[in-house]
């Protein structure tokens, strides 16, 4: 099968529009027409074999995930998903895995109402880079830098379980849970949308929550003090022993949980209006004004590093 006819047949037949798209795939551009008022939340994100998943990774998993974390990049904006572009580099045109690639893709693009308009296929080592666009309200976004002392931080749910997944897919034991949380992460589309009225600065976990975290406090000039034996205890950990444990909480990448922090005089409400009826949130420490990560143990206070996964680190 040629360029052209993998194009038609995996992505241009199986691609969705909608009434914003005026042109999708199939001319030299997509053309669309944006809301008027709104403000567009534009990302990209690469994955590449080997590095971003295991090359044992099945294909439908690797076409959903590329788009999920792509997605999680809108959500941590409090953006909505509108449309998507592709760019394929394949060492090879192969039937089966382009079927079970285009299947996870579409899947997650159905569940996340978004359509892909547009790409480009190359034949080269295996790679995907997704570039994504969606709406924002002008009142509405949600940045990195907001955050105050006496803030709240918040993760939309347990951190550590896509590195979990890692680790027993490289000690080769069967994990079938946390292999899941690493290869279909769900993008808190809809979470971040509830909680932005509440929130003065929030990203997504892609890199570990010690260095995501650290996001939000240089962007905003100021420290936290964590807490994190509720994320300690969570259940489907607990096979790793103490330190490991920690590691993958603070360290492991891969989550795309939010970590978010709330406004002292509005956490009342939060706490009625949303943690209430979202248990799977939890409450991981505050914002300070000193600039520092300091972590509160049962056995005493220690200051971490702000590192996660870094490319050129
Ligand atoms: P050009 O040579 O003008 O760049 P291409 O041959 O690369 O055009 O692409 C033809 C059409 O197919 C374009 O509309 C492009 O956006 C689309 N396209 C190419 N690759 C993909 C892909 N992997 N997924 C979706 N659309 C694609
Ligand atoms: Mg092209």
């Amino acid at each position: 099968m040629d360029e052209f006819a993998l194009i038609q047949h995996y992505f241009k037949q199986q691609a969705s529009g909608d009434a914003s798209v005026q042109q999708g795939i199939g001319d030299d551009c997509a053309i669309v027409q944006p809301l008027p008022g709104k403000l567009l939340a534009i990302s990209m994100d690469t994955l590449v074999a080997g590095i971003h998943f295991p090359q044992q990774t099945s294909a439908y998993d690797i076409g959903y995930k590329a788009l999920a974390v792509n997605l999680s990049d809108l959500a941590a904006m409090a953006a909505t998903p509108q449309w998507f572009t592709l760019s394929l580099s394949l060492p090879e045109s192969n039937p089966e895995w382009l079927q079970a690639f285009a299947r996870g893709l579409f899947d997650c693009a159905k569940k996340y109402s978004i359509h892909l308009i547009g790409g480009d296929t190359v034949r080269a080592s295996l790679s995907i880079t997704i570039q994504i666009q969606g709406y924002c309200s002008p009142e509405q976004v949600l940045y990195r830098h907001g955050a105050q002392p006496g803030d709240t931080i918040f993760v939309s749910d347990y951190t550590g379980e896509a590195a979990a997944g890692l680790l027993a897919i490289k000690q080769k034991q069967d994990m079938p849970y946390l292999v899941g949380k690493l290869n279909r992460p769900e993008p808190q589309i809809k979470l971040a949308q509830m909680i932005q009225p509440y929130c003065s600065a929030c990203i997504d976990i892609s890199d570990g929550l010690a260095a995501d975290l650290g996001h939000i406090l240089s962007a905003s000039h100021c420290g936290a003090e964590l807490e994190i034996e509720g994320l300690m205890a969570n259940p489907n950990l607990q096979h790793l022993d103490r330190q490991e444990r920690e590691k993958v909480i603070l360290y492991g990448g891969d989550d795309y949980q939010l970590c978010f922090c709330v406004r002292a005089e509005q956490l009342e409400q939060f706490q009625r209006e949303i943690w209430q009826k979202q248990p799977q949130i939890q409450k991981i420490g505050q914002i300070c004004a000193k600039q520092q990560l300091l972590l509160k143990t049962p056995s005493g206070c220690r200051t971490l590093a702000i590192t996660g996964y870094n490319h050129f680190g």
